[in-house]
C-alpha cells in the first residue's frame, strides 16, 4: 500500500503542475487559485477539469472571476459535509413551507365551513328577497375567495413539488459521491464494507451462493517509480475500467485500497466467480498502456486475484481473510493469476496478509 514517501512525491508532483499552470496564466498564487489548480492536477474532480478546459478553449484564459466561480461551484461546496448540510437545510426549509401551506389551507377551509354554517342559519331567518340576496352574495364571495386560495395553494404546492424533486436529485448525487472513489469512480471502501455485510446477510437468509474476489496490481511500486505517480493514477483508472466492464447486475466492483480492488458477486458460485476473475485478469493484461500526452509506451500491467466462496455462517472478515490468503498465494506463485482455496498452491504457502 502507498507509503508516506509515495504520498509525499505525489503531492509534490501535483503542486508543481498547479504552480506551472498559475505561472503560465500569470495568475497570482493565492491559496484559492492554488487550490483550484491543485484539484485540476489531481484529476479527482473530472467536471472541474472539464469546466476549466472548456473555459480556456473558449476564452484563451481563466480570469480571476472564472477561478472564483469554479472554486465556489466545485471546491467550496464540494466539501461533502457542507453539501450534505446544505441539502439537508433546504429540505427542512421546504418542509416548513409546505407545512405552512397546509396550515393556511386548513384555516381557510374551516373558515369556509363556518361561513356555510352561518349562511344555513341565516337562510332559516331570512324574511324577504333582499335578505336572501345578501346571503347568496356572501356565499358567492366566500366561495370565490376560497377558489382563489385553492388556486394559490395549488400553484405553491406545484412549485414545492418541483423544488423537492430537485432536492431529491441533489441528495442522491451527494449520497453517490460519498460512496464513490474519486479517482476511479468505483465503489469506495465504505460502500464495499456495507455491501458485503448486506449481501452476506441476504445469502445467509436465502441459501444462495456468493463469492468475493480480491485483486492487487502486480509490481505497481516499480511502475510508479519508473513512470511517476500521476501516470500510475491514470493506470489505476484504466484498471478500474476493466473491473467495471466485467461486472453486471448487482455485482459490486470497488477500490479496496491504494492499488487493490475487490468484486462482490452475489448469487454467484465460486466456479463462476473464477470465470469473472479470469476475464478481469485478461482484460487488464491486454491493455497496452500509452502516455496520452507524449505517446510514450508504458508496457502493460497485470493483476493477481484471490477468490473465495462464502461458507455457511461465515463473517465478512473471515471471507475477506480467505480471499486475501488466495491473493497472497497468487503473488507467491508468480503473479498475473487467479487462485482459490481448492488450488494446490494455497496449501503450499502460509496464509498471510498481502501488503
Ligand atoms: P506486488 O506485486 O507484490 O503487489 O508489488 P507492488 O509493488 O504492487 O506492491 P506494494 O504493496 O509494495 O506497492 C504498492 C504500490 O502501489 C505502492 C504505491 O506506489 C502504489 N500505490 C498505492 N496507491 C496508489 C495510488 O493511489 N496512486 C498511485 N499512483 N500509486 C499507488
Ligand atoms: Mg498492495
Ligand atoms: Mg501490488
Amino acid at each position: 500500500m502507498s507509503g508516506q514517501s509515495d504520498e509525499y512525491e505525489r503531492s509534490l508532483a501535483f503542486s508543481e503542475i498547479a504552480l506551472a499552470q498559475i505561472k503560465a496564466l500569470r495568475q497570482p498564487a493565492y491559496p484559492r487559485n492554488y487550490e483550484v489548480w491543485y484539484a485540476y492536477a489531481t484529476g479527482y474532480n473530472p467536471t472541474l477539469n472539464q469546466t476549466i478546459n472548456e473555459t480556456i478553449t473558449r476564452n484563451g484564459t481563466l480570469t480571476p472571476a472564472d477561478v472564483d466561480q469554479i472554486y465556489e461551484t466545485y471546491l467550496s461546496p464540494a466539501r461533502l459535509s457542507d453539501r450534505i448540510e446544505n441539502v439537508g437545510g433546504q429540505i427542512v426549509d421546504e418542509i416548513e413551507q409546505v407545512m405552512a401551506m397546509i396550515d393556511a389551507a386548513v384555516g381557510s377551509a374551516s373558515q369556509y365551513t363556518e361561513s356555510l354554517a352561518h349562511a344555513t342559519q341565516d337562510l332559516g331567518t331570512a324574511k324577504d328577497r333582499d335578505g336572501l340576496r345578501a346571503i347568496v352574495e356572501t356565499l358567492v364571495r366566500t366561495t370565490r375567495d376560497m377558489e382563489k386560495n385553492n388556486t394559490r395553494l395549488e400553484s405553491s404546492l406545484r412549485a414545492s413539488k418541483q423544488e423537492i424533486n430537485q432536492l431529491q436529485v441533489n441528495l442522491e448525487a451527494v449520497r453517490n459521491e460519498s460512496l464513490t472513489d474519486p479517482l476511479t469512480s468505483l465503489a469506495n471502501r465504505k460502500y464495499f464494507d456495507s455491501s458485503l455485510d448486506k449481501f452476506i446477510a441476504q445469502s445467509a437468509a436465502s441459501g444462495e451462493p456468493m463469492a468475493l474476489l480480491l485483486a492487487d496490481i502486480d509490481h505497481f511500486k516499480a511502475f510508479n517509480d519508473t513512470f511517476g505517480h500521476l501516470t500510475g493514477d491514470q493506470v489505476l483508472r484504466l484498471v478500474a475500467i476493466a473491473f467495471k466492464q466485467n461486472v453486471k447486475g448487482q455485482d459490486i466492483a470497488a477500490r479496496y485500497g491504494g492499488e487493490e480492488f475487490a468484486i462482490i458477486l452475489p448469487g454467484t458460485t465460486l466456479r463462476s466467480a473464477l470465470t469473472v476473475a479470469d476475464q478481469v485478469r485478461r482484460a487488464v493484461m491486454t491493455k497496452e498502456l500509452m502516455k496520452r500526452s507524449t505517446g510514450e509506451h508504458l508496457g502493460r500491467v497485470t493483476v493477481s486475484i484471490g477468490a473465495a466462496g462464502l461458507r455457511r455462517g461465515e463473517t465478512a472478515q473471515s471471507l475477506i481473510e480467505r480471499a486475501d490468503s488466495c491473493l497472497y498465494a497468487a503473488k507467491r506463485c508468480g503473479r498475473n493469476r487467479v487462485i482459490c482455496e481448492t488450488d494446490p498452491e494455497v496449501a503450499s504457502v502460509a496464509p498471510s496478509k498481502v501488503a
